[in-house]
């Protein structure tokens, strides 16, 4: 049985008034912290109304999943495993260090003076402690010593230099002091604790149930070995507790005013994000977005939602997003993390009494004031944006760059400030319904070399709704593969009608330029031309379209199941309702477009297709949710890209030409078709990859271009049961109707 004994004195040494001035000066750091906390929360209360909590027992699933992910640190560790496991070792290092002494404070405070007779802190409770602190506090000094190897090799996502300002114009110095500062005093905290134990062990000569503090025991080993009596290990002892003391409460004082801040702010963010953030945009009229001035958008300080202002704070400046950006890497004046960490020095300045402790100062000289879209952010760094959503799935803490982006974009629009090439798009598309510029009755005229006519949906029933899309209908690259698509499914037997001249631009990458009225126009029209065809689904050959059906057509009164041929054609696969004639033998690498695999999650189907027509994939390093963009989305296609330094669809068509033996370069987009056939003849490649839909793949293997049309479609489609394979999960489609407003 252990006595009382196994214990130590917590102010050991300290005379009464040494505890009283400790007592002043912890009551000082917690005032100083909670006022730091209370000015952050003030800002958070200025920011827009949003409603991010939506249904309870939902908004208790997302807090549910993501109290497991922080716990988990799978955000962190998410194609980072390096940082994955030394912030792991920091992050509960930390929490267990805070925890412990929250414990002893309630000993030493509540228990001793109030409740002696449940005095814990002795025996085998002490054992486990001590050993619990001292791995863990280990682990703690370990996770920062990687992570300040790391830092000091300079990786790409931490070189804060600007890309829309020349380097030596700016001083972020500030940025890297700020991280050495938190890193230095985290490790300060750690090694002062590791000092004053190992100097206490000596200093009483080595009680043996010491050995469950190992590291602070080999610590008075080393001490010993250098000379130290314990005599003068006794005048450390009591040196280090002031000094350990006096870091650790300076450290509560400065937490809300320094990086630590993330600590607080980042699962709260991660908590509250939306599974929808970007895919599903918010509706102006219903969100009450359009302030009482009238201007639209995010135009200042006081249009930003209050979860974009939480988003600010949460930022910890790691470069992910900067790191994954094709505006970045195509030398665009645009990056994610800039566009986060400028919002936030401005929002500190305005509104933070934290300003002048903040780490840097605005860097950008744009006139001062809280305009943002067009002022602070420019026009030109937010017309860069692809909207290709990599920033928000690469981040870790949850930012939704994107809804702030277009927001942004939505004034520029409402200010006037949108490029001539860009008007020019809006035109086409208000007066007919397409980019292209083209009559609205041509859009079917794609169908007029079929062999077997396709059904008019809005005059008799069909199964599924072909929603085909402006670059499928209008672009003559495009066309080939539209015209295969439609003798893939006839070949197949499905029961499909298209909407002919019925159908418009379904708006998403209108909406995501900003121009919402028009968006709005597009999509009541649509609608309106849906609700007079009767059919059960929706298949789309445009991930685009397929996002704003599935995901934003809901709140214009317009709910659909909807799917991406690829979906349809592994369904069709499988159920061997399409039979292959031949593999395609063909060794081919598979570009996933950003609006399928990060919008929508498709990822699985196209490679069942490969795999099901006999070709050999071979992965590009990028691939999945982690693929690189075309950049045409978000309306970059209607705009001038000849200023980038290299374009992303010719950055990609490199990174597949360095695939040993493949032949082809298949993707799943009518605008990747259009960006990579561009691209291949611009990098000289052409000779080299064969860019192509993956239906002209299918084409090739069901012998398409010698089917007779008599020939009795084969089928009784099994895909009924099948469902869209890997699409967003049923949890996620009733959290997106909790949206930020
Ligand atoms: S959406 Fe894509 S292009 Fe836009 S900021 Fe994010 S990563 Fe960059
Ligand atoms: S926005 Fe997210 S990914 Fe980008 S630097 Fe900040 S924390 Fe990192």
């Amino acid at each position: 049985m252990l006595g009382r004994d196994v214990t130590r004195e917590i102010f050991e040494g300290i005379s009464s008034s040494g505890e009283v001035l400790f007592y002043v000066l912890s009551a000082l750091a917690s005032i100083v912290f909670l006022v730091g906390v209370g000015v952050r929360l003030r800002k958070y209360v200025r920011g827009r109304r949003q409603d991010v909590i939506g249904a309870p027992l939902d908004f208790l699933g997302r807090v549910v999943r993501s109290t497991v992910d922080t716990a988990a640190n799978r955000t962190v560790a998410k194609r980072d495993p390096y940082a994955g496991v030394f912030h792991a070792a920091i992050m509960w290092g930390f929490i267990v260090l805070f925890i412990g002494t929250a414990i002893l404070t309630i000993e030493a405070d509540i228990v001793r003076p109030f409740l002696p007779q449940f005095s814990f802190y002795w025996g085998a409770f002490y054992l486990v402690y001590s050993l619990v602190l001292d791995v863990l506090g280990l682990a703690m000094l370990v996770g920062l010593a990687a992570m300040a190897v790391r830092r000091a090799r300079k990786p790409r996502q931490l070189d804060y230099a600007r890309v829309d300002i020349a380097p030596a114009t700016t001083d972020r110095g500030g940025f890297q002091t700020g991280d050495w500062i938190f890193l230095g005093w985290l490790a300060l905290l750690g090694v002062s604790g590791f000092i004053l134990e190992g100097s206490r062990i000596l200093a009483n000569d080595y009680p043996w149930f010491e050995v469950f503090s190992p590291v602070g025991w080999v610590l008075a080993v080393v001490f010993e070995a250098f000379g130290m009596t314990a005599a003068s290990a006794e005048g450390l002892r009591y040196a280090t507790w002031w000094g350990h003391a006096l870091v650790a409460l300076a450290f509560v004082a400065y937490f809300p005013f320094s990086k630590a801040i993330h600590a607080l702010a980042d699962p709260v963010n991660l908590a509250l994000r939306s599974p929808l953030a970007g895919r599903r945009l918010p509706v102006l009229a219903a969100s009450g977005a359009a302030p009482a001035d009238g201007h639209l958008g995010i135009r200042d300080l006081d249009d930003l939602p209050w979860k974009a202002l939480l988003d600010l704070d949460a930022c910890t400046k790691c470069g992910r997003c900067h790191a994954a950006c094709p505006a970045v890497a195509s030398g665009a004046p645009l990056s994610p993390r800039d566009l986060i960490l400028d919002l936030r020095q401005e929002a500190d300045a305005a509104w933070s009494i934290a300003a002048p402790l903040s780490e840097v100062r605005s860097d950008l000289e744009y006139g001062g004031g809280t305009r943002l879209a067009g002022g602070l952010i420019s026009a030109d760094t937010l017309w860069s944006c692809t909207m290709c959503l990599a920033c928000v799935e690469a981040c870790p803490v949850g930012i939704e760059h994107v809804p702030t982006i277009v927001g942004m974009r939505r004034s520029l629009v409402d200010q006037g400030i949108v490029a001539p090439s860009l008007q020019t798009a809006f035109t086409s598309l208000a007066k007919q319904g397409n980019s292209f510029g083209q009559s609205g009755r041509a859009r079917a005229k794609w169908t007029d070399d079929l062999p077997t006519p396709i059904v008019d949906a809005r005059k008799q029933d069909v199964d599924w709704l072909w929603f085909v899309g402006d670059f499928a209908s209008f672009d003559t690259r495009v066309q080939e593969a539209t015209r295969l698509v439609a003798r893939v499914f006839q070949a197949s037997g499905m029961d499909f009608g298209i909407l002919y001249e019925g159908e418009r631009n379904a708006g998403n990458d209108v909406r995501r330029a900003g121009e919402e009225g028009l968006f709005e126009l597009l999509a009541e029209h649509n609608v309106g031309q849906l609700s007079k065809a009767r059919f059960r689904r929706i298949v789309t050959t445009d991930p685009h379209t397929l996002n704003t059906l599935k995901f934003e057509y809901p709140d214009f009164g317009g709910k659909y199941e909807v799917w991406h041929y690829t979906q349809v054609l592994a369904a069709l696969l499988e159920s061997g309702d399409l039979m292959t004639r031949q593999p395609i033998g063909r060794r081919v690498t598979y570009h996933d477009p950003c609006y399928l695999a990060r919008y929508s999650k498709v990822t699985a189907a196209p490679r069942e297709v490969l795999a099901a027509i006999g070709a050999e994939l071979v992965e590009m390093p990028r691939n999945g949710a982690n693929t690189f963009c075309c950049g045409a989305g978000g309306g970059r296609i209607w705009q001038d890209d000849s200023a980038l330094v290299e374009r992303p669809s010719e950055q990609r068509i490199r990174e597949a030409a360095a695939l040993a033996g493949v032949t082809d370069f298949v993707t799943a987009c009518p605008k990747d078709l259009t960006m990579y056939s561009a691209a291949v003849k611009a990098t000289g490649y052409e000779a080299r990859l064969l860019v192509s839909d993956l239906v002209e793949l299918v084409a090739t293997a069901l012998d398409l271009p010698s089917l007779d049309p008599e020939i009795e479609p084969a089928i009784q489609p099994a895909i009924e049961a099948a469902g869209p394979v890997d699409e967003i999960t049923p949890g996620e489609l009733a959290a997106a109707e909790v949206l930020p407003g």
